[in-house]
């Protein structure tokens, strides 16, 4: 099932960009988000179209090392603030929050210790951020090499997701790797065009044309 609900979370997390799957993994793995993970990772979320209550249902899961009752009191709120379900009136009529850019994601709150927001790209270091993209699948070592000559250069999203020299040059980056058969099928067929190869300057655009791409 391609549905987008609590239970798929995990299916899904093959076509998140880097900065999403390492979220997900350190909820994964610690059972909990600090507050800038949350929130960064919950309008994400969102914005692929996971619904209030799904939302509700993945986070209370997730959080499984706490009773109802905190979960209630300390996390409820905030969750139903990203929908627009309470808040003030501005945020009840904008919908809640809208899901951060790449643009927001690489210059606002760069993540401290024992943080897992921002974008690993930008902010873990060459070797951290090698590691994690082998344990997310990505082991060649042309695209490794080409990540980490992207990322001396500042170019992170380039890193990521750099598209446009898809023709011309070797594939160096994460997400042409990653969808490499599926791109080529997509431009024989024409399903493609050079403005959706463009880069992707949002991870959920990188979620959705993954998730077309792949489905
Ligand atoms: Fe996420 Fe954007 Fe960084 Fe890719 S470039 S990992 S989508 S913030």
């Amino acid at each position: 099932g391609a549905e987008i609900s609590a239970r798929n979370i995990d299916a899904l997390a093959q076509h998140m960009p880097l900065c999403m799957q390492n979220l997900h993994r350190t909820l994964r793995r610690d059972a909990h988000l600090k507050h800038f993970g949350r929130l960064q990772y919950s309008l994400f979320l969102k914005g692929i179209g996971l619904g209030l209550e799904e939302a509700l249902a993945f986070w209370r899961t997730a959080f499984n090392k706490i009773t109802d009752d905190t979960f209630n009191k300390e996390y409820r709120y905030n969750v139903r603030h990203v929908y627009g379900d309470v808040g003030g009136d501005q945020n009840r009529r904008g919908g809640g929050y809208s899901p951060y850019s790449c643009q927001k994601i690489l210059t606002e709150h760069p993540p401290g210790p024992g943080e897992a927001h921002g974008c690993p790209y930008r902010h873990f270091d060459v070797d951290n951020l090698g590691a994690l993209l082998q344990q997310v699948g990505v082991t060649d070592r042309a695209v490794l090499q080409g990540v980490r000559e992207d990322k001396e250069k500042q170019k992170f999203h380039m890193a990521c997701n750099r598209q446009v020299s898809f023709c011309v040059l070797p594939i160096w980056n994460v997400f042409e790797h990653l969808h490499r058969k599926e791109i080529e099928k997509a431009r024989a067929d024409g399903v493609m065009t050079a403005n959706q190869l463009e880069t992707i300057v949002h991870p959920n655009e990188y979620f959705k044309r993954s998730f077309l791409l792949k489905n």
